[in-house]
């Protein structure tokens, strides 16, 4: 894989190279595209199906009848309720598919996490979704019992700051349960003063104390770099595989882009339509679960939504809506993260000899780091990337020169000193 790498940077000379992999990886690659394709859709079904299994096989009742045994109080029946759901559910559907996953990941030499980390890893996950999903649960019928044509509403109102929370607490909280993070001042200085010339020129503070260098090679091989967190928590993290192995100049590329994220104001923009999306999200997951109850509530001998099993009715409805509503969110985000390499690239101009050259040679380097499909379909990528994909990014990096006369920069002022034009 290294000498790949290193052929397909060498091969660069100046002259924009396109995503392109040896054979072997290539074959591999392809391959790997199903399997994630399989997985991804896997899951979705997996979802949906094992939610209407539950209310189809009378599983749910049978819960529903456990937790009203265990209390006599409406809202630990309901804590107990959401917690058998949520662990069934997880045996069923995450667990096993999160373990074709990592197998086929480890087969491919992207990962070389060991099992029992990985399980580790996957115990943690879960003991976070139940103490996160248990209470969201427990309000939300006690909402549905007071207010029931209301509920989604208030529930949404109450969402607003459960949201802004996670953003705020997800690099100190969450991520450190997983990963191990230190200064990238710590280890990688000559990186960090290469980086404030980009952040210099951005005219955005972001300072060294909010770079941080995260341990992936414990892991895997995979490269990346990515801005978590708000306000006060707001970090850029650079994997140290990405670091330690990647050429200066790319990696000064990537960092840009993440910056560009940083002073476009992606994550605001990122929570913003996340919270206006939920809005829309909750009351059609109202209307869509009271539909349901119309028409198969007898069957699965439900009277109202807000008894016990009305919320794996409600969840039922959840799942289809972000199912079918999946490409909408990756649409906005394949724009996002277009913008951010415009950004990227002319954030590092003047600062790297070829920033065209850079950019390509930093996506030929992550393409082959994931084995990125080299020709995904578009009704693929359409559906369920959240970036471009990496053939098109680098066709792009290729092309894009804003320096040339008669072309101007989108994010920056076209200075008098410029070298392009080769
Ligand atoms: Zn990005």
């Amino acid at each position: 894989m290294a000498e790949a790498a290193a052929a397909a940077q060498s091969a660069g000379g100046g002259i924009a190279h396109i995503y392109s992999l040896p054979p072997a990886q290539e074959a591999l690659a392809r391959h790997l595209a199903h399997i994630r394709l399989a997985l991804h859709f896997g899951l979705e079904m997996g979802v949906l199906l094992a939610l209407w299994l539950l209310l189809e096989s009378g599983l749910a009742r049978w819960l529903a009848q456990i937790a009203m045994r265990m209390s006599k109080r409406a809202w630990m029946q309901t804590a107990w309720f959401a917690l058998g759901v949520l662990l069934v559910f997880n045996l069923m559907v995450f667990l096993p598919m999160n373990a074709m996953g990592h197998g086929a990941s480890l087969q491919a030499g992207i990962s070389i996490q060991g099992w029992l980390s990985w399980l580790r890893d996957e115990a943690v996950a879960t003991l976070l979704m139940v103490a996160v999903a248990v209470p969201i649960l427990v309000f939300g019928r006690w909402l549905l019992m007071r207010s029931p044509r209301r509920a989604w509403l208030w529930f949404w109102l109450a969402s607003i700051p459960v949201i802004l929370l996670g953003a705020l607490i997800l690099p100190e909280v969450v991520e450190p349960l997983f990963d191990h993070f230190e200064p990238l001042t710590a280890t990688h200085p000559e990186l960090v003063v290469q980086f404030e010339r980009v952040v210099a020129r951005t005219g955005t503070r972001i300072p060294p104390q909010r770079m941080y260098l995260m341990q992936a090679s414990a892991k895997g091989n995979g490269l990346n770099a990515y801005v978590s967190g708000i306000g006060p928590t707001k970090r850029i993290v650079v994997w140290d595989t990405t670091a330690d192995r990647m050429p200066k100049d790319e990696i000064l590329f990537i960092l840009a882009h993440e910056s560009g994220h940083y002073v476009l104001h992606h994550l605001a923009w990122g929570i913003g339509m996340g919270i206006a999306g939920t809005l829309l999200l909750l009351w059609l997951m109202m209307v869509l679960s009271e539909w349901l109850l119309r028409i198969l509530g007898p069957r699965w001998r439900i009277g109202s939504i807000t008894e016990l099993q009305g919320l794996v009715v409600l969840l039922l409805a959840l799942a289809m809506l972000e199912t079918l509503s999946e490409p909408v969110g990756n649409t906005i985000s394949r724009a996002i993260e277009h913008q951010a390499d415009v950004y990227g690239q002319e954030a590092i101009h003047g600062i790297v000899l070829d920033p065209q050259r850079s950019a390509v040679a930093a996506f030929q380097q992550l393409g082959l780091a994931w084995l990125e499909d080299p020709e995904p379909n578009p009704l693929v990528v359409f559906w369920t990337y959240d970036h471009p994909s990496i053939q098109s990014r680098a066709e792009f990096a290729a092309r894009y020169n804003p320096w040339m006369p008669g072309k101007s920069p989108r994010y920056f002022p076209a200075s008098p000193e410029t070298h392009s034009g080769k």
